[in-house]
């Protein structure tokens, strides 16, 4: 916790700069880099995707789960959705929006910022899942405007670590991390090597927000023993709420055709409109896909467990 404070203190002259960046460009800077890197995705994934339905098993029979499902239908063999809200912790708009959906999400909390450990409190004892949403270096932008602790790949192996460790020490009940920005560092074997290692010591999982179609995460993550997860679809890359239903119309199509989804929204300037277009894709989706935390995923599609291993 004092560690945590000092830290505060000390990327303070950050901190302005960073919400300003925030407020006015980040959330459409996130989601158009990664738009942008997606439709190119849908190619560069196919070994993935492949790599993936090999370590997806068939979901185990459960009929204690999923007690909205209808009536005939089995709840284990539902496709599954899980929808991570990016960008928690600076008290932006959309927040408490996203706290009211009637389903399970994953709350991605940025280290370090005012409301960093409120909202990963609140997430946890709503039931949700909670991520470390680590700012790290993109490709474009300056690297003030990713706001404190960021990882950065001019840093050191050591200063990598520092800044990992010290961001999941911020951040209460994190199961994992996904990136905030990231492309730069998401294609940098050394950094992500780094990442990946503090995720596997304390058991945790990385989940690529993919904004670089080059990234190295997913390939890595596999070769380490950690779940590949990434994100498939960005429900916010444009700010209304009419495109963020529709998107949900596509994470529909893709769950159904491959059994899961991830996908990523964001709190934020526009963040009203996307917790309403979110909103009216669930009660679209409801009856057809089952939504979930990203643990409930990443337990039954790769069938990992978390495990700490020692540094
Ligand atoms: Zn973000």
């Amino acid at each position: 916790m004092k560690k945590g404070k000092r830290m505060v203190k000390r990327t303070k002259k950050y901190f302005y700069p960073a919400a300003i960046f925030i407020a006015a460009t980040l959330c459409t800077a996130v989601p158009a880099a990664g738009g942008a890197g997606l439709s190119e995705n849908v190619h560069h994934s196919a070994g993935q995707k492949a790599a993936a339905a090999l370590l997806a098993e068939p979901a185990a029979p459960n009929g204690g789960r999923g007690s909205r499902v209808q009536p005939a239908e089995d709840s284990a063999s539902r496709s599954r959705v899980a929808i991570i809200i990016d960008d928690f912790g600076n008290g932006m708009k959309g927040t408490e929006e996203m706290f009211a959906l009637p389903v399970k999400f994953t709350v991605a909390v940025m280290p370090f910022l005012p409301t960093s450990v409120k909202d990963a409190t609140r997430a946890h004892e709503q039931g949700l899942d909670v991520l470390v949403h680590l700012p790290m270096e993109p490709r474009q932008g300056k690297p003030e405007w990713l706001g404190p602790g960021a990882v950065l790949t001019r840093m050191s192996d050591a200063e990598v670590r520092k800044s990992v460790e010290a961001a999941l020490d911020n951040v209460p009940f994190a199961i994992g991390i996904n990136n905030h920005m990231g492309s730069r560092v998401t294609g940098d074997e050394r950094v992500m090597g780094i990442i990946l290692a503090v995720c596997k010591e304390r058991g945790l999982f990385f989940v690529d927000s993919h904004t670089n179609y080059r990234s190295v995460a997913g390939k890595m993550a596999q070769e380490m023993g950690l779940p590949p997860v990434e994100n498939h679809i960005f429900l916010d890359d444009v700010h209304t709420s009419g495109h963020v239903a529709k998107q949900m119309r596509l994470v529909q199509e893709r769950a159904l055709d491959q059994k899961y989804c991830v996908t990523i929204g964001h709190v934020g300037i526009q963040g009203k409109e996307t917790a309403a277009g979110i909103r009216s894709g669930i009660a679209e989706l409801k009856d057809s896909v089952e939504f979930v935390g990203i643990s409930e995923l990443v337990k039954d599609q790769w069938k990992w467990n978390s495990s700490l291993t020692l540094p």
